[in-house]
């Protein structure tokens, strides 16, 4: 009998191990396959999107040459179009489209995507003319003034003036490293600035508007103009030496995505505004740009239990999300 049962215990023993084995062998090959599928789409997302760069990517560069060899390689020009003409374009561009809807309520289907229901509508034209003002004097007597500097650093250290452009795939990495040193040097700043005796002398600037438009993302103080609005931004092309192109662009998205995070719109199609149009709300939620770093430090716990976080988290709706999500049950009836 005893023996029979030692047999019997190690068979069991020698079954349970076999079945483990099994187990990993299973494990193992999911995984490989996974890890395959998955390379493979990766290479494919990139091959993709690389085949796409290559059949416009010789239009670029050959437009860039053209504009190179136009400006005589005179790097200054050069520099103050990438860094200041061509992003101050896109922000007044697209800023002047949102003014027309914000003065005027027209066009309807825009002004139905208003979140903050209410308000600015119309905007007061005497505030608006202030904080166009004021962002002009921010751009011309602060930001113009910090690329002296920058052009030089970039000179001795960077890739700037290059003939060449670089490869879709290296400026892809570059996008991902300004975003992330972005929303690192955004979000502690602007913590800074929220420290009461900072915020009365400075911040409280900003947040004189509690409903914004999107030329408010640069109506500050210019305390906080340099350390929070212009240095998060030209950090990331400082440290990675970017080429001219690539900082031109970087400026532009920069400067378009704070304008649809203060614009007010929840518009289809675009980066959802709700979580800095929050922040403008309550004061102490939401200080960063993508939310990593408030959801690490917890300051994001109120806009998460909030109707704006359940309008931020749709992908997309075509119908104002205000109606269907209102703020208060009933609101928009
Ligand atoms: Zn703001
Ligand atoms: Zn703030």
């Amino acid at each position: 009998m005893k023996r029979d049962t030692g047999y019997s215990t190690m068979a069991e023993q020698q079954k349970q191990e076999e079945k483990l084995w099994d187990a990993m062998k299973i494990t193992a090959r999911v995984l490989g396959t996974g890890l395959l599928v998955f390379t493979a789409l990766a290479n494919f997302g990139f091959w993709y999107l690389q085949s796409i760069w290559d059949a416009s990517g010789h239009f670029w560069q050959t437009t860039w040459l053209k504009l190179y060899y136009l400006l005589e390689g005179e790097e200054w020009t050069i520099f103050f179009l990438g860094t200041a003409l061509v992003p101050a374009l896109a922000f007044w561009g697209f800023n002047g489209i949102l003014m027309v809807a914000d003065v005027t309520g027209k066009p309807t289907f825009i002004t139905r995507y208003r979140i903050q229901l209410g308000k600015n509508n119309p905007v007061d034209t005497k505030k608006l003319l202030q904080a166009v003002y004021t962002a002009l004097c921010n751009q011309f007597f602060i930001s113009l003034p910090m690329f002296v500097p920058m052009f030089y650093l970039m000179k001795w250290w960077g890739n700037t003036f290059s003939k060449e452009l670089p490869t879709f795939r290296w400026f892809l990495v570059e996008l991902s490293i300004f975003t992330l040193v972005e929303e690192i040097l955004f979000y502690y700043t602007h913590r800074l600035v929220h420290l009461p005796l900072l915020y009365k002398h400075i911040h409280k600037k900003h947040h004189e508007w509690t409903a914004p438009i999107g030329v408010v993302s640069i109506y500050a103080h210019p305390v906080e103009h340099i350390l929070s609005n212009t240095l998060p931004v030209m950090t990331g092309p400082m440290i990675m030496g970017s080429h001219i192109v690539s900082i031109a662009a970087w400026f532009s998205l920069a400067l378009v995505t704070t304008s649809i995070s203060h614009c007010g719109y929840h518009l289809p199609f675009l980066p959802s505004p709700e979580f800095h149009d929050f922040h403008h709300l309550k004061f102490n939620q939401c200080y960063g740009v993508l939310g990593v770093l408030d959801y690490l430090h917890g300051t994001d716990r109120v806009f998460r239990q909030s109707k704006a976080y359940q309008r931020h988290r749709v992908l997309l709706s075509l119908t104002p999300l205000s109606e269907s999500i209102p703020e208060v049950p009933g609101r928009a009836e």
